[in-house]
């Protein structure tokens, strides 16, 4: 597989020879206890884990294409259990201590996947790591100072968070013109494509069947209609983010918003030497219009952002292709963060690719920062 191609799903997968094969479709009307729509992370999850509090309930997963087909084998690798919304808003809707213990839970997340991944023999090349996110002007400098003050404000510990300046940001990467960054700690990078397919062979072997190459089409009480059959079951799981507009009478339910990201070829060592990051720190910026990039396994950067955010009608992409607007700002964000110093000879030769979904409900104010 080509893995400078724009498409073909992601990158990831190109990582690993390739989009996996299907498993078989649903062949026909059945009875289930739990039916869940959509094999990414949310639907298997959820499977793995209901069928071991109750194996005597008889789950499915139906999936239009395949386990991991969606942001969830196409995303940054950033296993970080960071909060990502304002905890005031939520703080209004429950209580301080409400928002304290769903923060808690959330940064339980890093290693409890690293613990799931590690029973089940799951190689995502997972790697402990922190999570920097970078300031290269004023604003962004004030912007990151104020976000490590919101996390203290928040009961987040100097365990989980720090401030870094300048001189400390450059010694872990050589970011131009960086001004310091906002840490956090105890995150992971992980390979997303590698992580979702080895979590469908686990929630498989617990003996979940995921149906793939099955659409659904509609989800009513107690019925989900595929273009293969109908499954009846008492409880329904929707999983499927930002494809949900396409189900008939979800149309307005989720905004479907993109993002893509572009993968550089394996860095050479010279250039690596200049860069640093030898700690496989997530990397992202403390910009209104943010990036976040990971080193990978063999030396590449992968770079994601938003590009052309959203299409109208919530319309979403083929198997991945990503627009040339996107790939051009995306690597021009890329350059710019890591711009070598002149004369020094090294080129950062790039990069193609893809893009994907992130959703939000529609009644919500989108105001993304990590912690
Ligand atoms: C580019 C990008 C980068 C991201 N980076 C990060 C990151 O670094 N860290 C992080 O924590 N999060 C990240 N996210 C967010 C994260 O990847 C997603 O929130 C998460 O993967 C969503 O998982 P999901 O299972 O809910 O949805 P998905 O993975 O999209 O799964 C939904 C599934 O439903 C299936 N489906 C859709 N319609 C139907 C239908 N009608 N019938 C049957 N099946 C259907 C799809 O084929 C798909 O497999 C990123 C997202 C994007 C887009």
């Amino acid at each position: 597989m080509d893995v400078k191609k724009n498409g073909d799903v992601s990158f990831w997968y190109a990582d690993i020879g390739g989009v996996p094969g299907y498993r078989p479709p649903l062949q026909d009307d059945m009875l289930a206890d739990v039916c869940i729509v959509g094999a990414g992370y949310t639907g298997l999850w959820t499977a793995y884990y209901l069928k071991q509090a109750a194996p005597h309930l008889n789950i499915v997963i139906v999936e239009k294409e395949f386990a991991g087909f969606g942001a969830s084998g196409r995303n940054g690798g950033w296993l970080s259990g960071g909060f990502s919304w304002s905890r005031e808003k939520y703080e209004k809707a429950t209580s301080r201590a409400g928002v304290i213990a769903m923060q808690a839970a959330m940064t339980g997340t890093v290693n409890e996947v690293i613990s799931v991944a590690e029973t089940e023999g799951i190689d995502a090349d997972i790697r402990r790591t922190d999570e920097l996110l970078v300031a290269t002007n004023e604003a962004q400098e004030q912007r990151a100072k104020a976000m490590y003050a919101d996390a203290r404000s928040w009961e987040l510990t100097d365990d989980r968070v720090g401030y870094i300046d300048a001189a400390e940001t450059r010694r872990r990467i050589a970011v131009h013109n960086v001004r310091g960054a906002f840490i956090i700690k105890k995150v992971a990078r992980v390979q997303p494509a590698k992580l979702v397919q080895g979590l469908a062979k686990a929630v498989e072997r617990l003996g979940v069947p995921i149906y793939e190459q099955t659409t659904v089409l509609s989800i009513e009480k107690g019925k989900v209609v595929t273009n293969r059959g109908v499954v009846r079951a008492e409880k329904i799981v929707r999983a499927t983010e930002g494809f949900t507009a396409g189900i008939a009478g979800h149309e307005r339910l989720w905004l479907a918003l993109n993002s893509a990201i572009v993968v550089t070829e394996p860095l050479s060592d010279k250039l690596w030497s200049e860069i640093g990051w030898d700690g496989y720190e997530v990397l992202g910026d403390a910009a209104h219009t943010y990036c976040y990039a990971q080193r990978t396994r063999e030396g590449r950067i992968a770079m994601g952002g938003r590009g052309v955010p959203y299409r109208f009608g919530s319309k979403t992409d083929v198997r991945g292709v990503t627009q040339q607007a996107t790939i051009d700002k995306l690597h021009k964000i890329l350059t710019t963060l890591c711009r070598r110093p002149m004369g020094s000879g090294s080129t950062m030769r790039g990069v193609e690719r893809w893009a994907c979904r992130a959703t939000g409900a529609r009644r919500w104010a989108l105001t993304s920062r990590p912690e």
